[in-house]
């Protein structure tokens, strides 16, 4: 037995909690990723369940899924889509499209004016993203969308922070940018719509900045790079089972490169679940500042020096991991401890990098 286990109440808890927070704001339910890589079907069914009756996506695919599933909940394509085959197939679905410059825009204004129709889209503005968007001084090409682009209706306007979790004298600045632009907008007449902007971190972080609607992942998952967490609980693990156990001998190597070598006697389980499982011997590390590759470099080195453990839990015992993590299997320290072949065990895998294992609602 092998899975990737998700706890139902946990994450329905999380959702309320995060419901709680939002107030009357919409909140997009982002399912990028396969739904962060627990299953983009059952996640969706769970956040509709509980409430949360928008979502965003990025790929055409997830939009297919979702609508097949939900024919009346708006879908956000958050990525600025320039393929005309794409475009028609996304209208055909109902999908609000994002223009993230005016390229984007003449080519979904002319499809949607070869399909006798007017197409809701938002607009994406960069404030230091680098990617989708017109920029915060781009004010006459907007009002040209506006003004010539008779068969698009701005549904909405957003942009997204690119250090929401680490740095909010950024977010700040992006946010006040982003604030301005829209003021100009409206200032001269134009509707901006539904104005969105907070990503899971800055949602929590800065309630101030949660405007006409706000855009939440990994929260949903109690996956955060910060402390405050409105008490959501971390969600998703690894389940396997022990294989295999043994008494090893003093001086017997385990794993690729005899990456450890037994001191003395000892017992050892065999664990299904590896490096491709998403099983990792590298701390998590989602985070790419330079400070984050600093530390990493510091990590690695006293790594060295003082080998950290990777632990998992067997019978509810913290247990050790001895030499290399293999494709599909580990082996773990079991010497002090009471164990079965067939007994269940623990593995903290982040759901982003899980591979082969079912995703089982528990
Ligand atoms: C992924 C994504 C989000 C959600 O980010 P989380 O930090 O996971 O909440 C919001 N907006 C955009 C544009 C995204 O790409």
């Amino acid at each position: 037995m092998k899975a990737y286990v998700i706890e139902r109440d946990a994450l329905i808890q999380n959702i309320q909690a995060l419901r709680a927070f939002a107030g009357p704001v919409p909140i997009w339910g982002v399912l990028k990723g396969n739904g962060y890589g627990i299953g983009i079907v059952p996640f969706s069914r769970i956040l509709f369940e509980n409430g949360i009756n928008h979502f965003a996506v990025t790929e055409l695919r997830e939009a297919e899924v979702l609508r097949e599933n939900y024919p009346d909940v708006p879908i956000l394509m958050m990525r600025s889509i320039a393929d005309p085959a794409e475009i028609n197939e996304l209208l055909d679905l109902g999908v609000i499209l994002t223009v993230g410059c005016y390229e984007t825009a003449v080519a979904i204004n002319g499809i949607a004016a070869e399909r006798a129709t007017v197409a809701e889209v938002h607009i994406a503005i960069d404030t230091g993203m680098g990617r989708y968007g017109f920029l915060p001084d781009d004010v006459d090409k907007l009002i040209s969308v506006y003004e010539y682009m008779k068969n698009l209706t701005v549904g909405g306007m957003f942009t997204h922070f690119h250090s929401a979790f680490s740095n909010e004298k950024a977010t700040k600045k992006q946010f006040e940018e982003f604030t301005a632009l829209l003021e100009k907008l409206r200032a001269a007449g134009y509707e901006t719509g539904m104005a969105h902007c907070c990503n899971s971190h800055a949602f929590i972080r800065h309630p101030e900045m949660h405007l006409d609607a706000v855009r939440i992942g990994s929260a949903f998952l109690g996956r955060l790079a910060f402390k405050e967490k409105l008490g959501l609980k971390k969600i998703g693990y690894a389940e396997c089972t022990v294989e295999e156990l043994r008494w090893i001998p003093k001086g017997q190597t385990v794993g690729y490169a005899a990456g450890f070598r037994a001191r003395q006697q000892m017992r050892t389980a065999v664990i299904g679940i590896g490096s491709y499982n998403g099983f990792s011997m590298n701390r998590e590390n989602d985070l790419f500042r330079f400070r984050d590759s600093l530390m990493g470099i510091l990590h690695h080195v006293k790594n060295i020096f003082f080998p950290h453990k990777i632990l998992v839990t067997v019978n509810g015992h913290k247990c050790r991991v001895l030499g290399h993590i293999g494709m599909v299997h580990a082996v773990v320290d079991v010497t002090d401890i009471e164990c079965a072949v067939g007994d269940k065990v623990i593995v903290q895998v982040n759901p982003l990098s899980v591979k082969g294992l079912r995703v089982q609602y528990r």
